[in-house]
């Protein structure tokens, strides 16, 4: 990749939606779908709720759930109907007024607005906008989206005006919308992040990951197909098409990092396919070794298939302090080396004169894995052989994963042997995009991080 016109920092946000139609206090139960989607956004939250007057009532700020709605908040948002957004930090889009949802003014009315995921054509339409007088309140392309929903909002209603603003957008988008005491919920035509729908008691609910659905007490109807639109109001659910040429570009990382392991991703369990990869990982790479130990949380599913599959016993040779938050929220290196051996321990005496199989989900910045690898070869660790549980990440994301630009990439600049040397373990190996696929029993993924083939145009930067 040459040089981006774009700052990466600018435009990646990490974030899960969600929505609920018909439910009394509806509130509550998004607080509890918020809550189990906090692993996709730790720095911002928000919901905005239609009450029976049907006024919108927004409450967003920064922090966890539990800070951003301490349980007394929650009455003051009263209604059945509501959407909510959880952030992830990035170093670039602290600011308050890029927290969702967001509330438009146009002239149908007032709504609100939340979305995941990232607009590749963003700058290009936004500077066509800004040319024709119109104002901005955040740099987040989320915005621009909810912007081109109010200008063609009108008196047809606001399917159409939701399908006009999604044709004009490339790139990555599960969106919903609350106007007019409906919910509306959208995914791009590509399908690069999740949404699903449910029932939950006389109405309905929408999350980015079925774990929120569960947690809300929704039963699962179904996904939201890549290129729809569903409106859900007194009629049930609606469906429209904002595309006829739905494509199946799933984010491999959500399967590989990002979603919970109970969440099900277009029919398929997360921990079942983490599990899969592990099983594979050892097909492809059978290393002889002592233990498997996997770096947690994420990599425990992957790990368990690995010791599964090659009959090597699984132990618990790392702790995670879970009340530490995760490295890639510090944004100078020094810290982020700092946060690995604040949020990571290894079990001594595990470890100790072990030849291990050290398995995690990906090498990104190399960081993490080079500062684990010298915590347990400290911990008296024989041989290290680190094994991934997905191909070598070489090209950054621009559909809404923060990653870091190409220079931050290891694998963009790095060989494995030199990956291997630079963490410090005895081994390094990668499982292969063709075992990615098998393990997610599907023919496509998004795997541009991996391959460097780009589903969408990429507008601003360089190929
Ligand atoms: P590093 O190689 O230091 O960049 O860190 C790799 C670790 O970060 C792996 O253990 C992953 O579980 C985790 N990871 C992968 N992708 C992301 C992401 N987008 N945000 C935060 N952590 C990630
Ligand atoms: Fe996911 Fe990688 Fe595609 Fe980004 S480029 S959407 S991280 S698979």
């Amino acid at each position: 990749m040459k040089g981006q016109r774009i700052s990466l920092d600018e435009l990646h946000e990490e974030c899960g939606v969600l929505g609920i139609y018909g439910v009394e206090d509806a509130s509550h139960r998004a607080f509890l779908g918020l809550e189990a989607l906090q692993h996709r956004g730790q720095q911002a939250c928000g919901l905005a709720v239609c009450g029976p007057d049907r006024r919108l009532r927004i409450r967003k700020g920064a922090g966890l759930v539990r800070d951003v709605f301490p349980e007394e908040s929650l009455s003051t948002l009263p209604g059945d109907t509501c959407i909510g957004h959880v952030r992830y930090p990035t170093t670039a889009v602290g600011g308050r007024e890029n927290i969702q949802p967001f509330s438009i003014t146009s002239k149908a009315g007032t709504f609100a607005y939340a979305h995941n995921g990232n607009i590749v054509n963003a700058d290009e339409i936004k500077a066509s906008l800004e040319e024709h007088g119109h104002l901005f309140q955040s740099t987040s392309d989320s915005e621009l989206f909810a912007h081109l929903i109010g200008m063609g909002a009108n008196a047809d209603g606001w399917v159409r005006s939701i399908i006009a603003a999604a044709n004009q957008l490339d790139g990555a988008f599960s969106t919903v919308v609350l106007a007019g005491g409906i919910l509306y919920a959208c995914r791009d035509k590509y399908g690069f992040r999740p949404l699903s729908v449910g029932r939950l008691e006389g109405g309905y609910a929408v999350a980015s990951e079925t774990c929120a659905l569960n947690a809300m007490g929704a039963e699962f109807l179904r996904d939201i197909e890549p290129g729809e639109l569903v409106v859900i109001g007194p009629d049930g659910i609606q469906s429209y098409r904002h595309s006829q040429h739905p494509g199946r570009y799933m984010c491999a990382m959500e399967f590989i990092y990002f979603a919970r392991p109970d969440s099900d991703i277009e029919g398929c369990n997360v921990h079942a396919f983490r599990k899969r990869t592990g099983r594979l990982l050892f097909e492809e790479h059978p290393v002889p070794a002592d233990i498997v130990v996997g770096v947690p949380d994420s990599s425990l599913s992957a790990a368990m298939g690995y010791s599964e599959a090659s009959g090597i016993p699984l132990e618990r040779g790392l702790l995670k302090n879970i009340y530490v938050a995760r490295t890639f929220i510090q944004p100078a290196q020094s810290l982020r080396d700092l946060g690995v051996r604040m949020k990571m321990s290894p079990i001594r005496s595990v470890v100790e004169s072990k030849s291990l199989i050290l398995i995690d989900d990906s090498i990104v910045r190399g960081t993490t894995s080079r500062q684990i690898v010298r915590l347990l070869r400290d911990a008296g660790a024989r041989e290290v052989h680190m094994l991934i549980a997905s191909p070598k990440y070489a090209w950054p994301c621009f559909y809404g994963i923060d990653t870091g630009t190409s220079d931050q990439l290891i694998g963009a600049s790095h060989t494995e042997q030199e990956i291997c040397e630079f963490i410090g373990a005895d081994s390094l190996h990668y499982l292969s995009e063709q075992a990615l696929l098998q393990a997610s029993c599907r023919t496509t993924l998004c795997t541009a991080c991996f391959s460097g083939h780009y589903p969408t145009a990429l507008y601003g930067a360089d190929e």
